[in-house]
C-alpha cells in the first residue's frame, strides 16, 4: 500500500519578498555599464511610478536593514538633495521624449523622508515635478515619517503638494515594546504625531505595527491594535519581527526558533482576526485596509508589469530587462561610504549596479507578487502576457503549495489564490519561487 507522506511545513518566517529578485542579487554591471537611454528606448513610459529615497533617519531601529544612516550632519542633507537633482535630470534626459512621459504614481521612502526639514521637502516636491515631470496633485503621492518627524510645519508641505497617503512606523504603542525593539519613543509622542497627522487631512494613514517582539503578549498586541484603531487608519501594516544580519537585533544574538515561530503565527492570526471584525479587509499577509477607504494606490500603474524609476541611493528602478540601483549595504560604514560616493557623483547616466531579468524570472516575479495578494492571480492575466499557464511553467511548485493546503480548493478555477494557511505563510511561500541562480546569487552575497 502506498501512502502519501505530506510535506514538512517549512518555517514560516524566512523572508519578506516585498521585491523580486532581492538587492542582494544584483552586482556591480562592469566595465560596460549600460546607458539609461538605452535600456529606456523601447520601454512603455506612459504609466511609470516615481521613487525617491531620503536615506537618513533619527535613530536606527534594531529590527532595521534598510538602507540607512543615522546622524547625517546638516550640510549632507543638502548635498543629496543637489546630487538628487543633477540625477534627475540626467535620468529625465534618458526617458527621452520620443513617446510621452507619464507618472502614475509617486513615493518618497526611506530612510525617513520627514528626516528632511519643510523647505527641503519642497525642494524634493520640486525635483518630483521640476525635473522629472511628475504632477504630484495628479497622482497617488505615498510619504513614509516617524513620530518625531511628522511636524505641522513638514506635514503642511506634503499636504499642500498634494500626499495623499501617509505611512508612519509606530511599530509598537508600549513604550517597553518599543525600547526592546530597540525604537526607543514615548508612547505620547507616537499620539501627538499621529494627531497632527490627521490635522493635516491627508486622505489615507497607514500604521505600521510590528508583533514577535521580545516580552509582548496577545494582551499587549491587542492593547497596541485598539490604540492604532483609534485613530481609525485607512490602512495598517502589521509586520512579524525578523532579526536580521548587522541589525541592532542581530548583534544582541537574538535568534528565530520554533517557539517563536509560534508566538508570531499566533499573534499575526490574532491581529488579522481582530482586524477582520472590526471592518478591515486583508489585502495580503501584512496589509490591511478599512472598508471603504479610498484606494491609496493609483489604478494604471501595475507594478507586476510597469517600470519603475528610482531616484537616490538606495532606490531600485525597473525596465522590463533589468533592475538597477546603487551599491547596498546594512553597515553603518558602508551606508557612509555609498551615500558619500552618490553625493560627489557627476554622472548618472549609466545603470551601476543590478541584475537582468529573462522570461524565466520576470514570470516568477510577476507569480509572487500577485499570488501574495489576498485576492489571488487571474490564470488568463497570466496567459495573456507569457503564452502559458503557471501550472505549465510551475507544475512542481504548485503541487506543493497544494500539498501543503497553501492554496485555496474552493477558489474559481481561473483565480489561484492563497488559503488562509498560505497566506499566514507568504514569508516560506515567496522564497520557494525565487530561481536557482538568484539563490544562488543571495547566498553568494556577503552582508557589509
Ligand atoms: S525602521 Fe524606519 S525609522 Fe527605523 S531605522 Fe529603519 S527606516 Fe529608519
Amino acid at each position: 500500500m502506498n501512502t502519501v507522506v505530506p510535506p514538512t511545513v517549512p518555517r514560516p518566517y524566512q523572508s519578506y519578498v516585498y521585491a523580486y529578485p532581492h538587492k542582494t542579487a544584483y552586482r556591480p554591471l562592469g566595465d560596460n555599464r549600460p546607458a539609461l537611454r538605452e535600456l529606456w528606448a523601447d520601454e512603455p513610459k506612459d504609466a511609470l511610478s516615481l521613487y525617491l529615497h531620503i536615506p537618513f533617519c533619527e535613530v536606527r531601529c534594531g529590527f532595521c536593514n534598510l538602507f540607512t544612516r543615522i546622524g547625517a550632519p546638516d550640510e549632507l542633507t543638502g548635498r543629496y538633495l543637489d546630487a538628487l537633482d543633477r540625477q534627475a535630470a540626467a535620468v529625465r534626459e534618458a526617458l527621452g521624449d520620443g513617446s510621452p512621459v507619464r507618472f502614475a504614481a509617486a513615493a518618497f521612502g526611506g530612510g525617513t523622508p520627514t528626516f528632511l526639514t519643510a523647505g527641503e521637502l519642497e525642494r524634493l516636491c520640486d525635483i518630483a515635478e521640476k525635473r522629472m515631470g511628475a504632477d504630484l496633485t495628479a497622482v497617488p503621492l505615498s510619504v513614509e515619517t516617524s513620530p518625531s518627524t511628522a511636524t505641522a510645519d513638514r506635514l503642511a508641505v506634503l499636504a499642500g503638494r498634494g500626499t495623499t497617503r501617509v505611512s508612519i512606523g509606530v511599530q509598537s504603542f508600549v513604550d517597553a515594546e518599543a525600547r526592546a525593539a530597540v525604537r526607543p519613543q514615548r508612547r505620547a509622542d507616537v499620539e501627538a504625531a499621529l494627531g497632527r497627522i490627521r490635522d493635516a487631512r491627508i486622505p489615507v494613514l497607514n500604521i505600521d505595527l510590528i508583533y514577535g517582539i521580545d516580552g509582548q503578549t496577545e494582551r499587549s498586541w491587542l492593547s497596541s491594535l485598539d490604540a492604532a484603531l483609534g485613530w481609525e487608519p485607512e490602512e495598517l501594516y502589521l509586520y512579524p519581527l525578523y532579526v536580521r544580519p548587522l541589525t541592532a537585533l542581530g548583534r544582541l544574538g537574538a535568534d528565530a526558533d520554533a517557539a517563536w515561530d509560534e508566538q508570531r503565527l499566533r499573534l499575526y492570526r490574532t491581529g488579522r482576526d481582530h482586524l477582520l471584525a472590526r471592518g478591515y479587509e486583508q489585502v495580503s499577509m501584512r496589509m490591511f485596509r478599512r472598508a471603504g477607504a479610498p484606494p491609496a494606490a493609483s489604478g494604471d500603474h501595475a507594478c507586476q508589469t510597469d517600470g519603475m524609476i528610482g531616484l537616490g541611493c538606495g532606490a531600485r528602478s525597473y525596465t522590463s530587462s533589468l533592475h538597477y540601483s546603487f551599491d547596498y549595504a546594512v553597515g553603518m560604514g558602508e551606508i557612509r561610504r555609498i551615500i558619500d560616493d552618490f553625493t560627489t557623483t557627476a554622472d548618472f547616466s549609466r545603470a551601476a549596479v543590478g541584475r537582468w531579468v529573462d522570461g524565466d524570472e520576470a514570470r516568477r516575479r510577476h507569480l509572487l507578487q500577485s499570488l501574495l495578494q489576498a485576492e489571488g492571480m487571474e490564470v488568463a492575466d497570466y496567459r495573456e502576457r507569457f503564452g502559458t499557464a503557471p501550472a505549465d511553467d510551475f507544475p512542481v511548485e504548485l503541487e506543493r503549495f497544494a500539498a501543503l493546503g497553501w492554496l485555496d480548493t474552493a477558489a474559481d478555477p481561473g483565480l489561484l489564490r492563497l488559503s488562509e494557511q498560505g497566506l499566514a505563510h507568504s514569508d516560506a511561500l515567496g522564497p520557494e519561487l525565487f530561481s536557482p541562480a538568484v539563490r544562488a546569487a543571495m547566498a553568494a552575497y556577503e552582508p557589509k
